[in-house]
């Protein structure tokens, strides 16, 4: 091969190589500015979204009745002072759900 021809040769192929480094540079660029996002785990969603459940969970049954789990509380048994009753249940608990204690009367309270 003439000397001529090898540097025409080595001189493309050089340019291919530059050409290549820059390519991969604007690709490395993209992916550290644009990353991926982080993919949440299946696992961790579902254990996510059974720790809201059992919480909504935990919330209704410590602000609704006792009896009937559907009606807010409103009404305290006395003299056991058991804030755990809705308005219409209240009328036929004889004896307390939570200490078993004969109700001589209740109050209406008032959360606001
Ligand atoms: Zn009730
Ligand atoms: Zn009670």
């Amino acid at each position: 091969m003439e000397m001529r021809e090898e540097i025409h040769v080595l001189k493309r192929e050089l340019a291919k190589a530059v050409e290549l480094a820059a390519d991969s540079e604007a690709k490395y660029k993209a992916c550290v500015l644009d990353p991926v996002p982080v993919p949440v785990h299946s696992a961790e969603l579902a254990q996510l979204r059974d720790d809201v459940a059992r919480t909504k969970a935990a919330l209704h049954d410590a602000t609704h009745c006792v009896v009937c789990m559907d009606r807010p509380r409103e009404r305290m048994l006395m003299p056991c002072s058991h804030f755990a009753f809705c308005t219409p249940c209240v009328a036929d608990v004889k004896h307390c759900p939570l200490c078993n204690q004969a109700p001589t009367g209740h109050l209406r309270v008032y959360n606001s």
